[in-house]
């Protein structure tokens, strides 16, 4: 993808961001995070989240922000406090429940892409993921692979086809890679094509 030349009053693309809510244990986690913060200001689109502050999420956020990005942040009234809302956020909508949020999510993204998190990013991935293998969303889907942080989960999927419980064809629709930018792009490049 090449950089537009003017940034035009509609993003190029929206990216839905799944990460965690910590920074996790090693900095490379929240340089990532910066990376892909970066590479959607530097390609015109915009980042779909779940509107707070904390661990990965607000490092992504604010780094497309500075970078002059627009950032989408969608949070429950409830989590409003303890997730720290990102008030400086392009827009933030507030919704009631934890469904409507992904929901929103969802519907407001060319594609989604997953980094290093805790059972939050997992449970909104394999979401993402489930319903494109069902059909209902047909919206590419990716998973970053940071510094292996996925290797068990990965090594645990290949048990699952291994035995029966999970077909290539579910397999392939996760777009696993380890370069930010490398599937940033694989993933909005293969969104924009999608039928
Ligand atoms: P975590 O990866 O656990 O740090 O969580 C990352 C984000 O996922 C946080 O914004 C959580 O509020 C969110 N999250 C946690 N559980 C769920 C759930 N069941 N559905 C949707 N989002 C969730």
């Amino acid at each position: 993808m090449t950089k537009p030349e003017n940034f035009p009053s509609q993003p190029a693309f929206s990216l839905c961001v799944y990460c965690g809510s910590r920074p996790g244990a090693r900095p490379q986690y929240s340089q990532a995070a910066e990376a892909v913060g970066k590479w959607i200001a530097a390609h015109g689109g915009q980042l779909i989240y779940g509107g707070g502050r904390n661990g990965l999420m607000g490092v992504v956020a604010d780094t497309c922000l500075a970078a002059g990005g627009r950032v989408v942040g969608i949070i429950p009234e409830a989590l409003r406090a303890r997730e720290w809302a990102h008030t400086g956020c392009t827009e933030l909508h507030i919704v009631e429940t934890m469904a409507e949020r992904k929901q929103m999510m969802i519907a407001k993204a060319d594609a989604f892409l997953a980094l290093p998190g805790g059972i939050g990013t997992m449970e909104e991935m394999f979401e993402a993921w489930t319903l494109s293998t069902l059909g209902y969303q047909t919206k590419p889907v990716g998973l970053l692979n940071l510094q292996g942080y996925f290797d068990g989960l990965l090594a645990q999927l290949r048990h699952c086809g291994a035995e029966g419980f999970l077909s290539e064809a579910q397999r392939d629709a996760l777009q696993v890679g380890e370069n930010p930018a490398t599937l940033c792009e694989a993933l909005v490049d293969s969104g924009a094509s999608r039928p």
